[in-house]
């Protein structure tokens, strides 16, 4: 199974349970929690169905949360548009949870991101036809280059032109595990936050798979957040062997004083930090997924699977989807959900 039972965590501003926001500050804004980096059965490496990630979501007392399944060319042709009538059911069942669709976007000549855009009319296609130009994956453009770095940008434009134009009420992109490999030089970082800062508005400051390290068989190398890489032919030069690993769980870039995001904010550039979950799968879960190797492979959970379960059938009916407003926008920061572990590897992530 996936989720097993939780254990209900605490709201700080609210009784435990209310999953009402937290107060409305003297601007008006209502500060969100949220997980922006969730997988699903729509990734290769996971296998909750969107109508259990949604559930569990509220259940933990998530304000908001967005689907990223990971770019590719099988998820631009068919997935995004067969994950948006399980979003638009599991908008329904689970009315207090804002749920957006989104991707993790294989930017070109860098890391991976999440790109997301608020819910209407044209969120398929929009998310199809940004996939289908701009992913590094679909478009074959992942090594470095200075070219490639252009198409990122112009990744990050095209959304910041389709928000002006009307065509989606708004969207965001923030960078994924930025120091995992090394790819994500400084100066791209801050050409996406350049080609538009209003879409470009911040990195993981502790990435997901918090649980990757937890001794077991299979993980003994495993670094928290699955960040035990190395540099490759298509990392910064300039970033040390140290930057390669989490400190606390926090990646190198937010964890240094005086390094890229104290840069930045140094230079009056606003760049939000967050911390989610980047689930894949959970610790306890029961349930296989097509890369589990079964004896001691990418999985913290490797054990558990020797009793796979029987994925319960998605039942709720459909209806309208709420047309909620991005919350980033409002709220500026995303925060905290439950660490994950998952498998490291898929046809998009190292
Ligand atoms: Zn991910």
């Amino acid at each position: 199974m996936c989720w097993p039972a939780p254990t209900p965590l605490r709201r700080t501003r609210t009784k435990a349970g209310d999953h009402r926001p937290g107060p409305v500050d003297p601007r008006g804004l209502l500060w969100l929690t949220g997980d922006h980096h969730i997988h699903t059965q729509y990734s290769p490496d996971a296998q909750c169905l969107v109508s259990e990630q949604v559930a569990r979501s509220a259940q933990y007392g998530l304000d908001w949360m967005v689907i990223t399944d990971h770019g590719g060319p099988a998820h631009q042709k068919f997935s995004v548009e067969s994950t948006n009538p399980d979003i638009v059911v599991a908008r329904s069942a689970n009315a207090r949870t804002l749920v957006f669709q989104g991707l993790e976007w294989n930017i070109p000549a860098a890391e991976h991101g999440t790109v997301f855009v608020a819910p209407g009319k044209d969120e398929v296609g929009l998310l199809k036809e940004f996939e289908g130009t701009y992913d590094g994956t679909v478009t074959k453009t992942s090594a470095a280059s200075a070219a490639n770095e252009k198409l990122a940008r112009d990744g990050v434009a095209f959304l910041g032109n389709a928000v002006r134009s009307g065509r989606v009420n708004d969207a965001l992109m923030l960078a994924n595990h930025p120091a995992r490999r090394g790819v994500d030089s400084p100066h791209e970082i801050r050409g996406w936050r350049d080609a538009d800062p209003r879409i470009a508005v911040g990195m993981e400051g502790a990435p997901g798979h918090q649980a990757a390290a937890i001794p077991g068989p299979g993980h003994e190398k495993n670094g928290r957040g699955y960040y035990d890489n190395g540099p490759s032919s298509d990392s910064f030069a300039g970033y040390p062997p140290e930057s390669y690993v989490t400190y606390g769980g926090f990646d190198w870039m937010t964890s240094t004083v005086g390094g890229l995001w104290d840069a930045l904010l140094a230079e009056g550039k606003p760049w939000w930090i967050s911390a989610n979950s980047d689930s894949h799968k959970v610790y306890l879960d029961t349930r296989r997924n097509a890369t589990d190797t079964g004896s001691g492979g990418n999985n913290a959970n490797t054990p558990y699977d020797a009793t796979p379960t029987t994925p319960p059938a998605a039942t709720p009916t459909r209806s309208t989807p709420a047309s909620p407003s991005p919350p980033t926008a409002t709220s500026g920061r995303a925060s905290t959900a439950t660490p994950s572990s998952a498998p490291p590897t898929s046809p998009t992530a190292p």
